[in-house]
């Protein structure tokens, strides 16, 4: 990655270092997934007025109605996808600003990450190229059914909520894969589902809050 984009002071790095302190102590126990978050300087992936408060614990607008999630949900998300492995080919459904995908390219070989808003595929495409991020893939499409390019996969994190689990971004997960992602409309819950060679297991974690999936492109 490349570093000439290191912040002065709200946005240094070690206000960076200071976010993934808290992200232990609030329970963070992958140092790979920590070592990530500390490498990525998420205050690039939001507007300039905003980059202050880049490293607070909470989502940012960025455009279009759509949020950069937390610190702590990236985090969580990365670490019950990771279960402690690396992992291989993953697929991220909804790019927004791109910083997820920038922690997943840290952690996994080869990333895949679907956004149905154009001007924020097109704005991820352009950070992640100025950063050097080159084992990210970004594509311009409706992502409710995965993406075929590129699957099965050994990970799938979805950064929007549907209304139920999907069938269909199941049959992407490769045997032992996993898939994390927020269900519901009102109230929604984090997900994990496992494919083992005989089905898939579905474990609910803790409550969430995200942007919902929304079918077609805009
Ligand atoms: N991971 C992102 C979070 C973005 S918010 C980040 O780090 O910034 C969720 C994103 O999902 C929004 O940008 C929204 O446009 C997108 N989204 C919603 N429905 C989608 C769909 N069907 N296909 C692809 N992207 C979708």
């Amino acid at each position: 990655m490349n570093l000439q984009h290191a912040g002065i002071g709200m946005t240094s790095p070690r206000t960076r270092a200071r976010m993934v302190d808290r992200l232990r102590a609030q329970a963070i126990r992958d140092e790979t997934v920590l070592a990530a978050m500390n490498s990525v300087p998420r205050h690039l992936f939001v507007d300039e007025a905003l980059a202050g408060r880049a490293y607070d614990d909470v989502s940012l607008p960025i455009n279009y109605g759509q949020t950069i999630s937390q610190p702590y949900i990236v985090a969580r998300m990365t670490e019950v996808l990771r279960n402690g492995k690396q992992l291989g080919k993953v697929l991220e459904v909804g790019t927004g600003c791109g910083y997820q995908a920038a922690v997943l390219s840290q952690v996994a070989q080869q990333v895949y990450s679907v956004e149905r808003i154009l001007p924020l595929h097109e704005r991820a495409r352009k950070l992640l190229r100025e950063l050097k991020i080159r084992n990210v893939v970004l594509r311009h499409a409706d992502g409710t059914s995965g993406l075929t390019e590129g699957a099965p996969f050994d990970g799938i994190i979805m950064a929007c909520a549907a209304p139920a689990l999907s069938e269909a971004l199941k049959g992407q997960l490769a045997v032992g894969g996993r898939m994390v992602l927020p269900v519901g409309t009102q109230e929604q819950f984090l997900y994990l589902v496992e494919r083992t060679e005989n089905g898939f297991k579905e474990t609910r974690l803790e409550a969430v809050k995200f942007v919902p999936l929304l079918a077609g492109m805009a």
